[in-house]
């Protein structure tokens, strides 16, 4: 994963952050539907259709 990358994730990160967890869309496609595993180690982000994903703590 690059620092690029973060920057696609971001809003979805940040929609994480305040609590959405539903009806989310990958940066990436446009068209996948991205699942949050959400853990006290870490929060993963993934798309169903790309399989791309974000891994780590944010906050
Ligand atoms: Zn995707």
């Amino acid at each position: 994963m690059s620092d690029d990358d973060i920057i696609h994730w971001q809003d979805l990160l940040d929609a994480v952050a305040s609590g959405r967890v539903q009806d989310l869309r990958c940066p990436f496609c446009k068209k996948g539907e991205v699942v949050v595993d959400k853990n006290v180690e870490r929060t993963r982000l993934e798309c169903r259709s790309c399989r791309r994903f974000v891994e780590g703590r944010f906050e």
